[in-house]
């Protein structure tokens, strides 16, 4: 898989605009931000760590999880999504346009996993929700492999939930946070890069502990803040925005989950895209590796013979910014 084929490179410009109306938006009502302690492990000792786009962040010296503070409330976060201009662009353009490769690429091997995970849990997988539905890709995959009872998703933006019902998809269309309770209790919780843009993830994963049955397995992947992209690049790295307000760690993010009642099954960094985004930033010239020979040889000048391996290395030493999380409710 290579960035260009998730990301169009000719759709960059139209997704500027969106991201630069958002921003706007999100910055007239900075003056009602609130502060917060870190969201993994509860600490109020961040110290400032960086700035961008105007909004700053604190990384906690306890558990190394940086995060947005003052961060926007719960109450303009639904406001912020509903509205979203980029959203709204994605949904119409970006993913139409790589659906077949994220169906193949990154959806499919998802799925899979989770039927693999329930087998080594020796559960059947029944019902699965998904929270954060976006343009349905996941879900569509879910049912087509026919592994699961039920599928339901819980999507807040308008759009994305009218784009998965015409997919014939089960959508609650609602936030987490708003939801009492499902009709039934879930054997599966999956949420994909949702974790990151949450006001407090400690309730949002008190959530999904809620919507789980005992026993039942929770899927979640985010970025991981000590990945290779993130640290090389540090500002500059495209993970670092006004939307990823929690930017956890493998073990911020276990020691959360296994605050909340959850046994941790696997944290790993399954991503594949590290090595490329720094080579992507060099190459186009926004990011130089002048001062670092080393890492300009393995990205630049021995590219082809040492890019892959390289990338390999970063996942198997949870190095990559990708980060994915299999955790158990306990009985
Ligand atoms: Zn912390």
């Amino acid at each position: 898989m290579r960035e260009t084929d998730i990301r169009p490179a000719d759709l960059e410009t139209g997704k500027l605009e969106a991201l630069n109306a958002d921003l706007e938006r999100l910055a007239k009502r900075k003056h009602e931000f609130v502060k917060v302690v870190c969201p993994a492990c509860g600490a109020d000792e961040g110290v400032f760590e960086f700035e961008k786009h105007g909004f700053t962040f604190d990384k906690c010296p306890r558990c190394r999880t940086a995060y947005m503070n003052p961060r926007a409330t719960p109450e303009i976060l639904a406001d912020f999504y509903g509205q979203s201009v980029l959203y709204e662009y994605w949904n119409r353009h970006i993913f139409p346009a790589s659906r077949s490769v994220r169906m193949e690429r990154i959806f499919r091997p998802r799925v899979q996993r989770i039927i693999d995970l329930c087998s080594q849990s020796n559960m059947n997988p029944g019902i699965l929700v998904e929270v954060g539905s976006a343009a349905g890709m996941f879900c569509e995959e879910a049912q087509a492999s026919g592994a699961f009872k039920r599928i339901i998703g819980i999507e807040p933006s308008a759009a994305q939930a009218a784009t998965c019902r015409s997919m014939g998809i089960e959508i609650i269309e609602s936030t987490l946070e708003q939801i009492d309770e499902l009709d039934t209790p879930a054997d599966i919780v999956a949420s994909f890069e949702t974790i990151e843009h949450v006001y407090s993830p400690r309730d949002f994963l008190g959530r999904c502990y809620d919507l789980l049955s005992p026993g039942g397995l929770l899927v979640l992947t985010c970025p991981n803040y000590e990945g290779f992209d993130i640290m090389t690049l540090g500002v500059m790295s495209d993970s670092l925005d006004a939307e990823h307000i929690n930017m956890f760690n493998p073990a911020a993010l276990k020691g959360l989950i296994e605050s909340l009642g959850f046994e941790v099954l696997d944290i790993s960094t399954p991503g594949e895209l590290d090595a490329e985004l720094v080579r992507n930033k060099v190459l186009e010239g926004s990011f130089s590796l002048e001062e670092q020979p080393f890492l300009r040889k393995v990205l630049i000048e021995d590219w082809a013979s040492r890019g892959r391996p390289f990338q390999e290395y970063l996942k198997l030493q949870q190095l990559s910014s990708h980060m994915w999380l299999a955790a158990r409710r306990k009985v």
